[in-house]
């Protein structure tokens, strides 16, 4: 096992890595899609493992998680329980997959519970509820792509209820340590995170990431203002005592309250941009995403990867809606198209 240095360029190298004493970060490979890499946080006791998300059940997670285990003298028959701090399949899949071989039980936070039963629905096309929302947000063409992509795709095998649902104020003891269970929705409905404030650490799951900003708005049962949900989650977190954050994409890094005051001041300037788009003239979702730059290069719209353009897309729809309940901007339905406008 090696000490986690944080480095910013090496967190997605196999292995474990102790933050603090008895919890190791395992990062995960995921498939080809941008964020790399998903870390998975071990904690060890003498009645066994638990371990906070999961990783992707996807060829390689799996024999990484193994020779990462071994490495603490276990095994995945160690692991007691996977706290999940949300439905999405890099964080909840390969829990799924563990349990039906190993019986260990899985717990995920109770608001996730309508998304995943729609994901769960067999006759369900993939992405259904998204690329209806793609064509009320303007992105129609987008949707068609999409779809293309997507249909005829064999039926899923990664998806199953948890054994339990947390809820917010619950508390997970493990040894001597106690996880505060901290609903934090936004990213998704039923996200959670953990904190144990004894040893003044943060298990953020994406709810805050240290070098990109979580996707918002993209889940089949969407919250009327998911945006306003993730910021008041942030403020949530912000009023907690500080932590170290360890967060579920990149590395661990000091300070959960430093990292919060960015991702507000971001999406204050990312509102701005928005109102700034509609008052030129943009009028759906679309479009102001299309006049909005990308990622932290500064990248169009077009150059996006389809997945991330359907992102882009849904997450200004989530400013647009934030700005309209603050009563900045209108919305209007119209012929099936959602039509914003100045206030
Ligand atoms: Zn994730």
């Amino acid at each position: 096992m090696t000490l986690d240095d944080g480095s910013p360029d090496d967190w997605t190298t196999p292995g474990a890595f102790e933050v603090a004493p008895g919890v190791w970060r395992v990062p995960l490979p995921l498939p080809d899609d941008g964020l790399r890499a998903v870390n998975v946080y071990v904690l060890r006791h003498d009645d066994g493992l638990v371990l906070v998300d999961s990783g992707w059940a996807v060829a390689g997670a799996r024999a990484t998680l193994d020779a990462a285990l071994e490495e603490l003298d276990s095994t995945v028959k160690d692991v007691r329980r996977f706290l999940v701090t949300h439905m999405h399949r890099d964080h909840y899949t390969q829990a799924v997959h563990l349990r039906r071989e190993f019986g260990m039980r899985v717990s995920l936070g109770a608001g996730e519970r309508p998304s995943l039963e729609v994901t769960m629905s067999p006759e369900r096309d993939p992405l259904a509820e998204q690329l209806d929302r793609l064509r009320l947000l303007g992105a129609g063409e987008l949707a068609d792509t999409l779809a293309r992509i997507t249909r005829g795709r064999a039926p899923e095998e990664d998806w199953e209820l948890p054994d339990d649902w947390f809820r917010g104020g619950d508390e997970v003891r493990h040894g001597d340590r106690i996880l505060h269970v901290v609903e934090t929705p936004g990213h998704t409905r039923g996200h959670v995170v953990f904190h144990d404030t004894g040893s003044r650490l943060l298990f953020a799951g994406d709810h805050v990431l240290p070098t990109i900003t979580p996707s918002i708005g993209f889940e089949p049962v969407l919250s009327a203002n998911p945006l306003g949900d993730f910021l008041g989650s942030l403020a949530l977190v912000r009023q907690r005592p500080d932590a170290r954050l360890l967060p579920a994409h990149g590395p661990v890094t000091p300070s959960v309250h430093a990292r919060v005051d960015e991702l507000v001041a971001h999406h204050g300037a990312r509102l701005d941009e928005t109102e700034v788009a509609v008052a030129r003239g943009a009028q759906s979702a679309y479009e102001v995403a299309s006049r909005l730059r990308w990622t932290r290069r500064e990248r169009e719209l077009g150059d996006l990867d389809v997945f991330n353009r359907m992102l882009a897309v849904t997450e200004t729809a989530a400013h647009l809606d934030l700005l309209v309940a603050q009563g900045r901007l209108t919305r209007a339905d119209v012929d099936g198209l959602r039509c914003y406008a100045g206030a």
